[in-house]
């Protein structure tokens, strides 16, 4: 099957009946629930982006197996070109969501092209795993499927040594193992896109309880969403019904964040990637590439988000009037330092990209995944500059309705400014406000902050691969430099 359209997307989560909860109630149908179905709307759209005529060879590629043309973000690169054309390929999708639904599917595409070009590393668990993971990544691919995917187990209490405290009743666990496949039980977090996707895949970027070589807590596995027992609670929608014009963000681009619970779900032997072992677990991201593929996808949609921030911020100080004023040069410069900074580690994890044992080209690892870390802080204070060269502007915003209302000339009459109209002006401070301030813009912030994992476990991962000995001896060559002269 050829790339999917955004119908053929629809269709697929209409004919998947899932058990999602929403406000107390249970979904009947997520492509036309009020709070949930114009995020599905935003993903068939990115679907039906790759059936522009114009945009099909930059969207997909040929399948090494069917011949049809499949999604470009499950390709397996093999060359630096190959990075460079999927880069172009996501970039497409970022930029037609403003950057804002960062779990668009290429986000797990790129995930699994590299652990099926890494498909060995899988068969070191049972020699199983490795085909399981090369035939689940084509079956996904042959039918461009959407997956959510929920990393994270919920603890009780926490450990001052960092080490997860993982329980059953609360972690997800495996109950048995029975001859038709795995029986697990207990929650995950955070399954955004969990409603509107197809598939959800379960595994973990780290374990660290490095004590003991098994745990039932280490799982990899995918299942359909609809699998029974499976069921997804939503936090409330920041869709919130409203128009275009007044929240022009939260009413396109809601990918909704879910607890995914597991009451006993079967899993499947053909579906298991890894079981038991913390190790392999552990060591996957790396070994496989898939924190730097993803990282890959992360530094696209960061880039088109600063981009989209800093074109807003642009628009604002010129309808206020004030783009030439030295402190809104200076937060102004700052944008553009992270959307450069961004577009520049991007285009080095590229230029320095080498081939994994595999064969599977891997984008550079320190520029690549410093575009994670980047963003921990860099996004909070983008939010927070357009706060600041907003100011008040952002609270005389009236609603569309005001315009249509008895104020209206009042409203057209005041609120113009020399570089806008009424109406311009407060159409673009309503979506500065759904970036810096709403709370869709607040989700977005935390989403930065937390999606590549808490700053503090992404500081020490940085810190863990950075090759710290170059710097080391470089000094200590100095200092045996000075001891010969004095
Ligand atoms: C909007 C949003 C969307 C997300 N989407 C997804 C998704 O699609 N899939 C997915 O799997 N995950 C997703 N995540 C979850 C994300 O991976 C986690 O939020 C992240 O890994 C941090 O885990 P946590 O939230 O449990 O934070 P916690 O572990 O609770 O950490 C909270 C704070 O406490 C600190 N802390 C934690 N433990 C300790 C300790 N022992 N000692 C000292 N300090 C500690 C941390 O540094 C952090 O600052 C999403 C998160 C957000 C906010």
């Amino acid at each position: 099957m050829p790339a999917r359209t955004g119908r053929e997307y629809l269709e697929g989560l209409q004919e998947q009946e899932r058990e999602v909860w929403l406000g107390g109630e249970r979904v009947k149908d997520v492509t036309t629930h009020p709070g949930l179905r114009r995020g599905a709307q935003a993903i068939a759209a990115l679907y039906d982006l790759q059936h522009v005529p114009e945009l099909r060879e930059a969207m997909t590629y040929v399948s090494p197996t069917s011949g049809e043309r499949v999604g470009l973000s499950f390709i397996v690169p093999r060359t630096r070109a190959d990075l460079e054309a999927r880069r172009e390929m996501m970039l497409q999708w970022a930029r037609a969501t403003c950057g804002m639904m960062g779990r668009s599917p290429d986000f797990m595409n790129v995930t699994f092209a590299a652990w099926a070009g890494a498909a060995d590393y899988f068969a070191q668990g049972r020699s199983q795993f490795g085909p399981n993971i090369r035939r689940y990544y084509e079956y996904i691919r042959e039918k461009d499927l959407t997956l959510t995917h929920a990393l994270i187990n919920l603890q009780r209490s926490r450990t001052v040594s960092g080490v997860l405290n993982l329980e059953e009743g609360t972690a997800l666990h495996v109950v048995r193992e029975t001859d038709a496949g795995v029986v697990v039980r207990g929650a995950r977090v955070l399954a955004t896109l969990g409603p509107i996707a197809d598939e959800i895949a379960v595994y973990s970027p780290r374990l660290a309880q490095l004590d003991q070589p098994h745990s039932p807590f280490a799982l990899n596995f995918a299942i359909p969403c609809g699998t029974p027992g499976l069921r997804f609670l939503c936090r409330e929608s920041f869709d919130l019904g409203r128009s275009r014009f007044d929240h022009p963000l939260g009413s396109r681009f809601e990918e909704m964040d879910c607890v995914a619970f597991f009451d006993d779900v079967l899993v499947p032997w053909e579906r298991v990637f890894m079981l038991g072992d913390i190790n392999l677990i552990n060591g996957t991201a790396m070994a496989t590439g898939s924190s730097m593929h993803s990282a890959h996808q992360g530094a696209a949609k960061n880039l088109a988000k600063c981009e989209f921030v800093l074109g807003v911020a642009l628009l604002m100080t010129q309808t206020l009037g004030n783009a030439h004023l030295p402190h809104s040069e200076e937060r102004l410069g700052e944008l553009m330092m992270y959307t450069e900074l961004m577009r520049a580690c991007m285009r080095a994890a590229e230029a320095d990209a080498e081939p994994d044992q595999w064969g599977t080209m891997r984008p550079a690892a320190m520029p690549v995944e410093i575009t994670r870390n980047l963003f921990t802080t860099a996004y909070p204070r983008m939010a927070e500059i357009l706060q600041l060269l907003g100011s008040s502007s952002f609270m005389i915003t009236p609603t569309e309705a005001d315009f249509g209302g008895p104020l209206a000339p009042a409203i057209e009459q005041y609120l113009a400014t020399e570089g806008s109209t009424a109406r311009d002006r407060v159409k673009l401070f309503r979506l500065a406000w759904d970036i810096a301030g709403s709370a869709f813009g607040s989700r977005q912030v935390l989403y930065e902050r937390f999606f590549a994992s808490d700053p503090l476990t992404r500081a020490r991962f940085l810190s863990a691969i950075y090759p710290k000995a170059e710097m080391i001896k470089r000094v200590t060559e100095f200092l045996e430099r000075s001891d010969e002269t004095s």
